[in-house]
């Protein structure tokens, strides 16, 4: 369905990134992979995807808090695969506590990650979108994007930001074949949540598995964690023609946690 298009999809080398790359490169798009982690095992992950679906996958280790970067990161997209017809705004970090003890520097730094990230890389990519009049942009916001939760002052403070960003970049691109929207994925178990899951279990006094649990049924009505191969399919739904006119929403995908 997107045979020959281009990707860049932010904070690839894990979790729902990986997910959304992954479902990606199946639909035949050329993927530029971004993140953290260790040399070999991102090598190993970019080889698979590129040998499996038979495009080009390509790496690169951005810090996607340093705006000039961003830049440069758009741009090396286009060069090493011929342009940015897809952009998915993906990274982000998190740090939980209350507002009157949360450390300064870890306001920046989720703030740098998980919003001002999209705007910088979003205004690069777009004037490539706009000369050949068809662009998707995903962000990943969250169900935090959409209601709060105690102790994530910085995270709901940036994804609230990053909805607000999607409506103003879909009204502005309206009818130019650019879309812009974003997911609200509810709790999906990757590296980002095991250590919330981690400290529960601690706190509780129960195994990691029951902690897991009772994150879940606080929020959750599903009961059942979002899987990033669920979150890869509904990019690819976005990317889609059928959504065409699907612009400016926060698509949750959350097992029924924000319909409380
Ligand atoms: P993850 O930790 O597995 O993935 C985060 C990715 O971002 C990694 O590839 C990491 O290397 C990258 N990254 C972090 N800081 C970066 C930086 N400065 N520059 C470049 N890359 C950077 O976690 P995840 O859960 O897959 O998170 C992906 C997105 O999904 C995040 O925006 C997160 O807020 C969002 N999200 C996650 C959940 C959940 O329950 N896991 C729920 C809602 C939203």
């Amino acid at each position: 369905m997107l045979i020959g298009k281009s990707a860049l999809v932010t904070g690839s080398t894990s979790g729902i990134g990986l997910g959304i790359a992954r479902a990606l490169a199946a639909q035949g798009c050329n993927v530029m992979l971004n993140g953290f982690g260790e040399a070999g095992a991102i090598e190993r992950t970019r080889a698979v995807l590129e040998a499996e679906n038979a495009v080009k996958v390509r790496y690169d280790g951005t810090d996607l808090t340093r705006p000039a970067l961003v830049a440069k990161l758009v741009d090396a997209t286009v060069e090493e695969l011929g342009g940015i017809d897809i952009l998915v705004n993906n990274a982000g970090i998190q740090h939980t506590a209350p507002v009157d003890d949360f450390p300064a520097e870890k306001w920046d730094a989720i703030l740098a990650t998980n919003l001002s990230a999209a705007f910088h890389s979003t205004r690069h990519a777009l004037p490539h979108m706009k000369r050949r009049g068809w662009g998707r942009i995903v962000n990943t916001a969250s169900v935090h994007g959409l209601v709060a939760s105690v102790h994530k002052a910085a995270y709901v403070a940036a994804k609230h930001g990053l909805v607000g960003l999607t409506k103003v970049v879909a009204l502005e691109t309206a009818g130019s074949g650019i879309t812009c929207n974003a997911v609200g994925p509810g709790w999906t178990r990757t590296e980002l949540v095991e250590p919330q899951i981690a400290a529960r279990a601690q706190a509780l006094g129960v195994s990691v598995e029951e902690a897991a649990r009772i994150l879940l049924s606080e929020k959750q009505p599903s009961r059942q964690y979002v899987t990033v191969d669920q979150l890869g399919s509904v990019v690819v739904f976005l990317c889609s023609e059928a959504a065409a006119q699907i612009t400016g929403v926060t698509l949750p995908v959350d097992g029924g946690w924000t319909a409380q």
